[in-house]
């Protein structure tokens, strides 16, 4: 079991617990290495920081930034960056304004397949008002009674092809990229077994990504079956990237793994974290 978990969730995204809260979490599954991640967004770090540290963990800065990339949004992950350096902060100020119409665009579609009250419903789970994601709105279709679970929302209504799906125009890749390496950060593709992309693609993304100065691909992560990491591990090997590690962690019960409940990496690849 790996004591490193990097990539999690707090109340400043879609996730269910204070930075704080999270990161006593992560102590008690014993965790001490840890990054915060939230989407597109910074202000958690702070806190998360304050707590781990306060704990005697080695506390990483990350972000998870949303891209879209040839008709298939990413998403990049961000470790050890400074959270002050302008060009970051600047260029996840513009994501996190283009989510405001996208929320409305989602309610909009939401309510012509008979889901009223989307807007107002979803805002109510998302503690950060500028960061309304499709996890707020999965919550509220659950307290409606349109659904049983999350699970379930995104499968009904909030993925591809189903009401309350819409396209959006997400950061560039090599804007992530650039936003990650400027504030001296490691980029990382996050989860890569769960993007539709076929051979090709996945080989054009990872020599794409190397090129514009990525580091590293998630290799164990909740979202991965064990022959995935096993896959990942050959592509990290191949293309001359790191491999990192993290649950995904969103809060008790709405993640596939908790935290500290990693496996180790498979024999072979390089930690991203070693240079942290
Ligand atoms: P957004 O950035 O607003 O598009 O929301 C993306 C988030 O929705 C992801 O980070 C996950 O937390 C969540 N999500 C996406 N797909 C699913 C799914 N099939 N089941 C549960 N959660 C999902
Ligand atoms: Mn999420
Ligand atoms: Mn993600
Ligand atoms: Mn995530």
């Amino acid at each position: 079991m790996l004591d490193v978990d990097l990539h999690s969730h707090s109340t400043h995204s879609d996730g269910m617990l204070t930075p704080s809260d999270l990161v006593q979490r992560a102590f008690g599954q014993g965790v001490k290495t840890f990054a915060l991640t939230d989407h597109d967004e910074l202000s958690g770090l702070a806190e998360a920081r304050a707590q781990a540290e306060s704990r005697g963990m080695k506390f990483i800065a990350g972000v998870e930034i949303s891209v879209s990339w040839q008709d298939e949004t990413l998403h990049i992950v961000g470790l050890n960056i400074d959270p002050q350096h302008p060009e970051i902060a600047k260029g996840l100020r513009t994501v996190r304004v283009g989510r405001h119409a996208r929320a409305e665009r989602i309610a909009a579609d939401l309510e012509r397949a008979g889901v009223e009250g989307a807007l107002d419903g979803a805002r109510r789970y998302a503690r950060n008002p500028d960061l309304l994601s499709r996890t707020h709105f999965a919550r509220y279709l659950v307290e409606r009674g349109a659904v049983q679970d999350t699970q379930t929302a995104f499968k009904r209504y909030l993925t591809p092809g189903k009401p309350g799906y819409v396209k959006h125009q997400w950061a560039e890749l090599a804007q992530a990229v650039r936003w990650i390496t400027a504030a001296g950060g490691a980029a990382v593709i996050a989860h890569p077994g769960r993007y539709k992309l076929i051979n090709r693609q996945r080989e054009e993304l990872l020599g794409a990504f190397r090129d514009l100065g990525g580091v590293g691909v998630e290799v164990v992560t909740g979202s991965h079956t064990a022959d995935q990491y096993a896959t990942w591990a050959r592509y990290a090997q191949r293309y001359g990237l790191k491999a990192s590690a993290g649950s995904d962690f969103h809060g008790p019960g709405e993640s596939y793994l908790d935290l500290g409940k990693l496996p180790d990496l498979p024999y072979g690849v390089t930690p991203v974290w070693a240079d942290f």
